[in-house]
């Protein structure tokens, strides 16, 4: 019988309406080179299919070691970041204690909690979308959870955190997590405390650098932490395919991904800059490959005008805080002034 905390999940969708422009899922705007994509079939066509690939990943893990300036001790790969949730959920301390994380927040921490059925002590950020600290400590307090999931930059709000109120909150000794999803368009890291510390993990991926078909996530932590979690991660969790293209992609190609990340910040900050010239928007701050912006029209409408003009962006207004609010990814140049234009009929069509 499948249990009933099963029966109250919905599966994760996202949003496939197929749109010229799609600037709905923090992806990143490139387009792999010729050259790129012929060496990729060079190494997955040589590959011999019929053999499992390292349960390590080692090569991998070595490219990524040294990209993310760390030792292969403290690597746990992912199926994607999300698994390393899973895994979280599934390692740090006992199942019948509570999961905290602000909202509006990534859903899988959610997802993962309940799917374990563990409860989930959901904390609403301030008006200002940081940290409510008060509320923060009052529900640790009251529900002593002993896992904390923070994004970092927050997902879909664009902001950083207040670094000393996530650091208060593990002082009352909750394991935090902080998913650095986002690190190459903020900077901003607690990897140090990571590296030192037995109560602080960092997440990190491939996936909005431009490799999220690949399937790659990393966690990063102490290493006598990341020899415990590796223990329960499924052997083969990282294909064979996912395994050379990535390292080849670290590699040799490098230097094409932090070229488009560069794009992205210079186009982050245009695209933001001019939305925010359109009567009626409002811009919000970010750290991130996407930023939220407002309307005073419901954000269902603006999202389906959108799309009628063949741009598809996030509807974000049913969490809380973020009513009439979207959001949307930066893409490459022309495809942000596509949205530029399509915002500004819209808009104009709308009062
Ligand atoms: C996109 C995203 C991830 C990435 O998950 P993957 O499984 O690595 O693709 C993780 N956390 C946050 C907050 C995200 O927005």
């Amino acid at each position: 019988m499948i249990h009933p905390r099963i029966k109250e999940l919905s599966a994760y969708k996202t949003e496939t309406t197929p749109c010229k422009v799609k600037l709905s899922s923090n992806e990143l705007p490139i387009k792999f080179p010729e050259e790129v994509k012929r060496k990729i079939g060079e190494v997955v066509s040589s590959l011999p299919l019929n053999r499992y690939p390292d349960p390590q990943a080692s090569e991998l893990k070595e490219v990524i070691a040294k990209r993310f300036g760390v030792s292969t001790d403290n690597l746990v790969l992912g199926n994607g970041s999300d698994e390393l949730i899973q895994y979280l959920t599934i390692a740090v301390g006992e199942i019948n204690s509570p999961v905290l994380y602000p909202i509006p927040t990534f859903p899988m921490y959610g997802i993962c909690a309940t799917a374990l059925g563990r409860e989930k002590v959901e904390v609403p950020l301030k008006e200002d979308l940081d940290l409510d600290l008060e509320a923060l400590l009052r529900a640790v307090e009251e529900k002593r959870p002993s896992l904390a999931f923070f994004s970092y930059p927050n997902n879909p709000t664009g902001n950083c955190f207040r670094e000393d109120a996530i650091k208060r909150v593990r002082q009352e000794g909750v394991f935090t997590v902080i998913d650095e999803a986002y690190y190459h368009f903020s900077g901003k890291t607690f990897l140090a405390d990571a590296l030192q510390r037995e109560d602080t993990v960092v997440l990190r991926t491939l996936s909005k650098i431009g490799l999220a078909g690949l399937r790659v996530g990393v966690l990063i932590a102490k290493e006598e932490i990341a020899r415990e979690i590796n223990k329960l991660r499924l052997p083969f969790n990282i294909t064979y395919p996912s395994q050379v293209i990535a390292k080849l992609m670290l590699e040799d190609f490098y230097p094409i991904i932090e070229e488009h990340v560069q794009m992205v910040l210079r186009e982050r900050e245009r695209l933001m800059r001019e939305l925010s010239k359109i009567e009626g928007v409002k811009v919000f701050p970010s750290d991130a490959n996407f930023f939220l912006f407002k309307t005073p029209y419901p954000a269902g409408l603006v999202h389906a005008e959108l799309i009628k003009e063949g741009v598809l962006v996030r509807d974000v207004s049913y969490l809380p805080n973020l009513e009439n609010c979207l959001r949307v990814s930066v893409g490459f140049p022309e495809e942000n002034d596509q949205f530029l234009q399509a915002m500004q009929r819209v808009m104009k069509r709308l009062c």
